[in-house]
């Protein structure tokens, strides 16, 4: 279990990182809401534990990112602040949980095993395999062997279309319809970005699954030889 760990002060995302590791998780830390977002749009993490005070960019506003672009990774809010209003704001942002600081070390950890449980439980088995890759629908996870990747929803859509048509070509035009549909706002290059997401995840999870560019048509699942 990979937990991401988005708090500016430093000696308290160390404490964090230290309790989590005793626990058996593997942490990583940002200390800005930027490289924050950025690590959790990698959409390898099991749960994000995410501060509301940030420098570059606030919680709220990362949390309101990740999930506009269709990143479901479990987050878990840590923040000073205790107003109700801000409690709101963090669920209404997409938070899966809210705990104020200072919080008690039993609750925190509590809650991260009831967030993990709780994703773990919306798995099913409906899976598309293709090659050593297999497309979890339930959760959007792609495995490969004993590693696995949360796919943001559009992540999703695409692989999934690629891995249906498996050796055959799909059409950049294929792919922006049946990603993006008729009416989104879609820039051309949309498909290539999520093209680099889906390589950098295939890269991270060791696939031999390949993403061959067809130049000027589309792309082609193929398994490397
Ligand atoms: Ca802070």
């Amino acid at each position: 279990m990979r937990i991401l760990i988005v708090e500016d002060e430093v000696r308290l995302a160390a404490t964090l990182a230290e309790l989590l590791h005793r626990q058996g998780y593997t942490t990583d830390i940002c200390h800005d809401g930027l490289s924050g977002l950025d690590n959790a749009m990698g959409g390898i993490y099991d749960l994000i534990m995410l501060d509301g005070m940030l420098p570059k960019l606030d919680g709220f506003s990362l949390l309101r990112q990740l999930r506009g672009s269709g990143n479901t990774t479990p987050v878990l809010m840590l923040t000073a602040r205790s107003e109700v209003s801000d409690r709101v704001e963090g669920l209404d942002s997409g938070a899966d949980y809210y705990l104020t600081k200072p919080f008690e070390v039993p609750e925190l950890l509590a809650c991260v095993r009831l967030l993990l449980r709780r994703s773990g439980e919306a798995r099913n088995d409906d899976a598309i395999i293709c090659g050593d890759l297999r497309l979890e629908q339930g959760t959007f996870l792609l495995h490969c062997g004993d590693r696995s990747v949360r796919l943001s929803r559009r992540e999703y859509d695409l692989m999934e279309l690629l891995m249906r048509n498996y050796k055959l070509i799909v059409t950049k035009e294929q792919i922006l319809l049946k990603v993006w549909g008729y009416d989104a706002e879609v820039e051309d290059n949309n498909a290539e970005v999520y093209i680099s997401f889906l390589r950098r995840k295939l890269t991270h999870l060791h696939s031999t699954v390949k993403i061959r560019t067809i130049r000027m048509v589309g792309y082609c699942l193929e398994v490397a030889e």
